[in-house]
């Protein structure tokens, strides 16, 4: 693990070279003298590398003094050792691991990873942050949101400058959950994981969040409106669920209209057509129903978001997640 108070030379190679360097779990503080202002972290997930490429880049930037930052940053790299795994970005975690977001409460079963939370969050308390944004991609295609513990207003303000959609919901064991008990904190989901669009918006958010901190000089303009997304409910599959995604009806248990992915963040009419159920009782959600064996939206105000069109996920986790939602207007 290294834990370095000042940029590295080796910041000005490539992207995964200078990953390959780290390593494994890594701290940098852009200087020593104070505390950290703001604190990011990136590559919780080792799939989920938005985050990381905006850092490099924004460290870079920063050693060749094309960025000038008026108090230190901290930037951790969390999960290392997954991202490197071959081939590159493509492992959320290792096997002898646990998901690294699920441990910052509750200590882990793999003494390794429960010592590299612990030196975490040992820099966190330390360093005193006033924020903490910790940056993830999502499997499915999504806008980018930002997921929230709290709804203090200081991050309502400053997440109107990156996306229009703020999730509140507690996430226990998170490392934004932890952060949350010492400073704001939330968590940024630039988009999908293998999208240069993702890696674009996570280094924009990344200057914007610095100028808003007050951290490097420049302007932004908040938001006019936001929409805060709450009470949050998985929508999830029996096991042994057949299904199938087309645009008929092809009589597995559960067929999904294709494209699914583009009802993510959108008020949907009363009636819009998700797909057939041919096994009653197989969708379970307050703001579906089926008629006809088709499974349609009801009038209830809701939105989906991260519903998803990979079968690995919707068979071992989710195939989506409804919120109901308010709108916030500066
Ligand atoms: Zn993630």
């Amino acid at each position: 693990m290294k834990i370095l108070k000042e940029i590295p030379e080796e910041v000005n190679k490539k992207p995964i070279d200078f990953l390959k360097w780290l390593g494994d779990t890594s701290i940098i503080k852009t200087s020593e003298e104070e505390n950290s202002e703001v604190i990011i972290s990136c590559l919780v997930h080792g799939m989920e590398p938005s985050g990381y490429y905006a850092t490099h880049k924004f460290l870079k930037k920063i050693k060749h003094e094309e960025i000038r930052l008026k108090k230190p940053v901290s930037f951790i790299f969390v999960n290392v050792k997954a991202a490197l795994k071959k081939p590159y970005f493509t492992h959320r975690f290792l096997k002898d691991q646990m998901d690294m977001n699920r441990i910052w409460v509750d200590t882990g079963e793999f003494e390794r990873q429960n010592f590299k939370v612990f030196k975490i969050k040992e820099h966190i308390i330390n360093e005193k942050p006033k924020l903490l944004v910790d940056f993830h991609n999502t499997s499915a295609k999504n806008p980018a949101f930002i997921v929230s513990p709290t709804n203090n207003l200081n991050t309502i303000k400053l997440a109107s400058t990156l996306v229009k959609n703020v999730i509140q919901i507690e996430w226990l064991g998170t490392l934004a959950k932890f952060a949350s008990n010492y400073c704001d904190s939330f968590v940024l989901e630039c988009g999908k994981y293998n999208s240069k669009k993702s890696h674009e918006m996570a280094y924009e958010a990344l200057e914007k969040i610095m100028i808003y901190q007050d951290v490097m000089d420049g302007k932004i303009n908040l938001g006019t409106e936001i929409l805060i997304s709450k009470n949050t409910q998985k929508i999830t599959l029996p096991d042994y669920t057949s299904f199938n995604f087309s645009k008929q009806n092809t009589g597995e248990d559960i067929v999904l209209m294709p494209g699914i992915e583009n009802y993510n963040f959108k008020e949907l009419k009363t009636g819009t057509i998700i797909g057939w159920e041919n096994k009653k009782g197989t969708i379970k959600s307050d703001f579906l129903e089926v008629k006809d064996g088709m499974i349609m939206t009801t009038d209830k105000e809701f939105m989906f978001n991260m519903l998803t069109d990979n079968t690995n996920i919707i068979r071992s986790d989710v195939l989506g997640y409804t919120t109901v939602f308010q709108k916030i207007r500066f």
